[in-house]
């Protein structure tokens, strides 16, 4: 088995998603070859011949690949995955853009959201918004796979891979990048943080919000908001959790005046420790919750950050 791993950056960075991708490619076995793709990104590369497992790390440092736009990042890997079984990225707005590119272009079948590895060909993946878990064995000669980062506990540093330069340089006259936006934010990044607080319709209005403010500070925590919260306009889109927002797993996840819809729950199920604050006992929230304070969100909140 050989498997490639294309490198998740932010800012150019090794993104922490990387070792959670390799810890899936380990439990494939076989030799682990990661792809860092961008430009000006060889202290990533250093920072992943680091990740414990990994055999060689590939540098693309191009200027098509700054922005990492799936039709040259595709072309790239339709070049480099000869030699290799799988290609493996992580579920992330990238890897989701990026490999069924790739698994077109090879005329293979993806294998998305993978959370458990049974072999070689065979793997477990979340369907109907993580109600059930199908299992699929794939024929391919290649597999192309995006991975559920919270379904593999990350790889520590401890490795000392070689670094290699590819010179494959594709053309790419398909697409170019315009400009992007970045929401500021001086708080964790939601996907990776270990303690997560999301408010719901229960809030409110986005005012009300604030009310999560002072909890996240003292606790170090990334703020998220139901999928009803960001309909009704009280917080941006890129803060919304579940099946079809973000999915997070953090050691700790409070939700406040969230009701627990299963679009909800596909989205931080599968987080360590879970508190619910809400009004209505019967919320199914508490049923995934390991600790449930029923009451008044508006007097809770307060008093939560006070004893804090
Ligand atoms: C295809 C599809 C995809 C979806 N994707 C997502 C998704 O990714 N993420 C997502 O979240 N939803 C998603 N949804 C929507 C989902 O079905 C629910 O509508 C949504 O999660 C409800 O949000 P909520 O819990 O904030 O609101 P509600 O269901 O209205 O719940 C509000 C809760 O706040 C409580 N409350 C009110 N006031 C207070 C107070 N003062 N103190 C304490 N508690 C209070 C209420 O008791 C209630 O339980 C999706 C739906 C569909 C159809």
């Amino acid at each position: 088995m050989s498997i490639l791993v294309l490198a998740d950056l932010h800012e150019g960075q090794l993104a922490g998603a990387t070792a959670h991708v390799v810890a899936a490619a380990k439990a494939i076995g076989g030799d682990i070859d990661v792809l860092v793709a961008g430009e000006g990104v060889q202290a990533a590369a250093e920072a992943a011949a680091k990740l414990d497992g990994v055999s060689k790390v590939r540098v693309a440092d191009n200027a098509v690949y700054a922005h990492q736009l799936a039709e040259p990042m595709g072309a790239l890997l339709v070049e480099l995955a000869d030699g290799y079984t799988h290609v493996l990225a992580s579920a992330s707005t990238t890897g989701k853009n990026v490999l069924p590119r790739l698994a077109a272009l090879k005329d293979v079948s993806q294998l998305s959201d993978v959370l458990a590895v049974d072999s070689a060909d065979t793997f477990k993946r979340p369907i109907y918004a993580g109600n059930a878990i199908a299992t699929v064995k794939s024929d391919d000669a290649l597999k192309v796979i995006t991975v559920r980062t919270t379904g593999f506990d990350a790889v520590g540093d401890g490795g000392s891979a070689t670094i290699e330069a590819v010179d494959t340089v594709v053309d790419n006259a398909q697409s170019s990048f315009v400009k992007q936006e970045l929401a500021e934010s001086d708080r964790p990044e939601l996907g990776g943080a270990k303690v997560v607080i999301s408010g719901g319709r229960g809030m409110g209005n986005g005012e009300n919000f604030k009310l999560l403010d002072g909890i996240a500070d003292k606790l170090g925590a990334a703020i998220g908001a139901s999928r009803a919260a960001v309909d009704a306009g009280f917080v941006p889109n890129d803060m919304q959790v579940g099946q079809t927002g973000k999915i997070v797993a953090p050691e700790l996840y409070i939700a406040v005046g969230i009701s627990g819809a299963i679009q909800h729950l596909a989205g931080m199920k599968d987080s360590k420790v879970i508190v619910a604050i809400n009004k209505d006992d019967e919320a199914p929230i508490f049923q995934v919750a390991d600790y449930g304070l029923v009451g008044d969100l508006f007097e809770i909140l307060p008093e939560l950050e006070g004893k804090l």
